[in-house]
């Protein structure tokens, strides 16, 4: 990062940054980094976009099931794991079938575990031996070299590399499908791949209260930023920002943190579309799960994909004592009426605890949780987030669905602005 403005006049120019999600927050840090005092715009009550985490009934839901990777470089550069208090998850997956269960470890982490999986039906011992490989390899590859290889799809990159259709079946579909949001692992290669390599080489991690305490502790980070909250944009137009309460405000740069065709009516249509998901939660009164781990459903009759007991992760998210179970739906739903129960009898031929024992608390349907990027990037040029010289975009869609991704092009529209601001031509 350059700092060019600290002590120049242009200091005290006027930068808007519109949207206070992970992209925007970063956005400000970095500008307040350069010498700028940004206002921060935010359309609804609090910061953090699409990390968010509701407190219901006495348990902390996060609003969709995600993590945070702990070998994401971009966390590392901006997060205090310590302040967050990561509570992190045992490496690998629960493979649950009625009446069985089978644990895939991580070979690197758990190498006295590989015997253990070469007798389990979960694949064959050459697939567990590939994963090892697999695993291996990519510690060795650089993020750029990930990003560069050939845009093929996950599934035909896992049938390339040699693993069966038990493994990709049992393990790989389940576990891919409930990160990408889509079922038939048609995400780039170059996302799992990069996905393998931090769950790799770091852990998957919540904050002890939740995923909020992320955007909450950026947010804390900002000294000189007027963050406004409840302040829709509704139209921009030259330098002028015009808010749903009538204010107009004068940006000599604005930067875009979130999707902003709304706003740039010309790129309607240039925006991708969104994957979206079901997230369930119920209360149990204790974890059927033998670890802190994520449970895969790979047979493809039942709805649910993945499940994972928040409380194991982290005993914060209940205050009182009961378990909480997030529940992972991927597919598209036609009726969502009886979600719940048709859930909660799928849990019972998973667990063998009677349905009626899975108390639902709430169900979040999240439309727009990731953005299909097409052609998935780790970086992108400072450049290519300039879309006028005055407005700058950043936001996970213009890279990939992923808080890494999201700071990342925060941190690269204000590069962007800096350097075209410092250029005289
Ligand atoms: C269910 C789910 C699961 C996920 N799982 C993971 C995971 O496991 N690991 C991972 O790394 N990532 C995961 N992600 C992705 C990650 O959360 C996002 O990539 C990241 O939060 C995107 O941040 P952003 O700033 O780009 O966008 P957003 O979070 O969408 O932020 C945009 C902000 O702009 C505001 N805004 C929009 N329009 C206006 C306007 N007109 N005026 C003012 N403000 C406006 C919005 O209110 C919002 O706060 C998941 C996301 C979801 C939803």
């Amino acid at each position: 990062m350059v700092y060019l403005l600290r002590n120049s006049t242009e200091k005290y120019m006027n930068v808007i940054v519109i949207g206070a999600g992970i992209s925007g927050l970063i956005a400000a840090y970095e500008l307040e980094r350069s010498g700028i005092n940004p206002i921060l715009l935010e359309a609804s009550d609090r910061v953090g976009g699409r990390v968010a985490t509701d407190d219901v009934d006495g348990f902390l839901l996060d609003r969709g099931f995600q993590v945070l990777l702990t070998a994401y470089p971009e966390a590392r550069r901006y997060l205090d794991f310590e302040v967050l208090k990561l509570k992190k998850f045992y490496p690998g997956a629960l493979i649950l079938k009625p009446g069985s269960s089978y644990t895939i470890s991580d070979p690197l982490r758990n190498p006295s575990e590989i015997l253990g999986m070469a007798f389990s039906p979960v694949g064959s011992f050459m697939d567990k031996l590939k994963i090892y490989k697999l695993t291996k390899s990519l510690q060795k590859k650089e993020i750029d070299e990930i990003f560069n290889s050939p845009n093929i799809s996950t599934i035909q990159f896992l049938k390339d590399y040699g693993f069966s259709e038990k493994i990709i079946t049992n393990f790989f579909k389940p576990f891919f499908k409930g990160i990408f949001l889509e079922n038939e692992l048609k995400t780039s290669a170059r996302m799992f791949q990069f996905v393998f390599k931090m769950f790799g080489e770091g852990f998957a991690a919540v904050p002890e209260n939740g995923m909020k305490a992320i955007p909450e502790y950026l947010k804390s980070k900002l000294k000189h930023t007027e963050l406004k909250l409840n302040a829709p944009v509704t139209k921009i137009e030259g330098h002028q920002v015009f808010l749903e309460n009538g204010e107009v405000l004068h940006g000599d740069k604005i930067i875009i943190a979130g999707k902003s065709d709304h706003l740039l009516p010309q790129l309607k249509g240039q925006i991708q579309p969104y994957r979206s998901v079901y997230n369930l939660y119920f209360s149990l009164e204790k974890s059927f799960l033998i670890r802190p781990m994520i449970g895969l459903i790979p047979d493809n009759k039942f709805l649910i994909n993945n499940i994972v007991f928040m409380t194991d992760i982290s005993k914060a998210y209940s205050k009182n004592g009961k378990a909480l179970l997030s529940v992972s739906v991927i597919k598209p739903i036609q009726n969502t009426e009886k979600l719940e129960n048709l859930v909660a009898i799928e849990l019972e031929a998973i667990s063998g605890i009677k349905a009626e024992y899975f108390k639902p608390i709430k169900t979040y349907e999240i439309k727009e949780a990731l953005p299909d990027v097409e052609d998935m990037k780790a970086d992108l040029p400072f450049t290519n987030t300039k879309i006028y010289d005055h407005i700058f975009l950043a936001g996970d869609y213009l890279l990939n669905g992923s808080i890494n991704a999201a700071m990342t092009s925060g941190r690269k529209a204000v590069e962007a602005l800096l350097l075209t601001t410092q250029d005289p031509r």
